[in-house]
């Protein structure tokens, strides 16, 4: 599941905004995720990193290594009935 960095951000994204992600700028709902794990707004440009404001941030071990461990912790908290299998590609 969090073979790429680019599933690790989209499942990062997944329970940061699990209603969709939103442009802190704009309010814009729809993004695509760059090259360089960024969420793009599209109606204006504005680019936001998932792990911008938490301790993700800025880490100097991939995001995986993160995740197997929160995997688990979430796992527990919630079961695995409360996941949506994070696959919708590019649109929220
Ligand atoms: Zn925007």
């Amino acid at each position: 599941m969090f073979e790429t960095e680019e599933s690790c951000v989209r499942y990062i994204a997944m329970i940061r905004w699990p209603k969709g992600l939103k442009c802190v700028k704009c309010g814009g709902e729809k993004a695509y995720l760059t090259a360089r794990h960024l969420f793009h707004c599209r109606a204006c440009g504005w680019q936001q990193s998932v792990t911008e404001g938490t301790l993700l941030h800025r880490t100097r071990y991939p995001l995986k290594n993160w995740l197997e461990v929160a995997w688990h912790i979430f796992e527990q908290k919630h079961g695995l009935s409360a996941l949506g299998a994070p696959t919708r590609d590019g649109l929220w």
